[in-house]
């Protein structure tokens, strides 16, 4: 069966782009789409708040922080043009979640297979740190994704600040007691509403410099997390 709220989830996303909420974001998202990096001086960049992109029927749905200050904020979509998005699009190829391992602009006819991806806030914040009254004000639209892509039965967050933001949306909107809920990389949790939240560490240069996450780790997370939507 097909989600009817394919219409709700493209107005939505296109009200997402005008946003002007946080004036701090507002700025800092503008600055950097005037300045540039370096080697995108030709570029023009979005420098506006990037929504949520993949499959309306997804069963999956992969959430991140914010987008890059040169990747989403630059292109235009999520996990687009930096090297977190070449490692997850890596391992998204590779699982057969997309239909191809890299994702670098808008025009490189990327599509997601059964995975919606999105983020808990949708302007870059400076120093990748939003403060807790921008990410209140961008749990709105989290919520109303949540809402509309109706078919999703597991989360995967990337890092602790996705996995709070899906875990207050069911705080607030299902009484959930989150008393012991907390983000273990690997982890599974049981939402009230039986989806599954899958916690996992962000595929972020610093986390794999580190060896935090490696891709046969992630791969296998991603590849044992999705054997049960088919
Ligand atoms: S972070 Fe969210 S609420 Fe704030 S300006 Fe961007 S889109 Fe709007």
């Amino acid at each position: 069966m097909k989600n009817n709220n394919k219409k709700s989830l493209i107005a939505l996303n296109s009200k997402i782009t005008k946003c002007k909420s946080c004036s701090r974001l507002v700025k800092f998202r503008t600055k950097i789409a005037t300045e540039k990096r370096k080697m995108y001086l030709k570029e023009s960049y979005w420098g506006k708040p990037v929504s949520g992109f993949g499959d309306y029927n997804a069963k999956l749905m992969i959430i991140g922080l914010a987008p890059a200050a040169h990747g989403g904020n630059r292109t235009g979509r999520v996990f687009t043009g930096d090297k977190s998005s070449d490692f997850l699009f890596e391992c998204l190829g590779k699982v057969g979640l997309s239909n191809q391992s890299y994702s670098i602009n808008k025009k490189d006819n990327l599509k997601l297979k059964n995975a919606y991806l999105t983020l808990s806030l949708k302007c870059v914040p400076p120093g990748d740190k939003p403060t807790k009254q921008e990410l209140i004000n961008c749990s709105n639209y989290l919520r109303k994704e949540l809402i509309l892509l109706n078919r999703v039965k597991i989360i995967i967050a990337l890092g602790k600040i996705a996995f709070d933001s899906i875990i207050l949306f069911y705080k607030n909107n299902y009484e959930y007691n989150t008393r012991g809920v907390k983000f273990i990389h690997g982890d599974s949790t049981k939402l009230p509403d039986e989806k599954t939240l899958v916690s996992c560490y962000h595929p972020s240069p610093r986390n794999v410099n580190t060896g935090r996450i490696n891709m046969q780790k992630f791969t296998k997370l991603f590849s044992d997390t999705t054997k049960s939507l088919s």
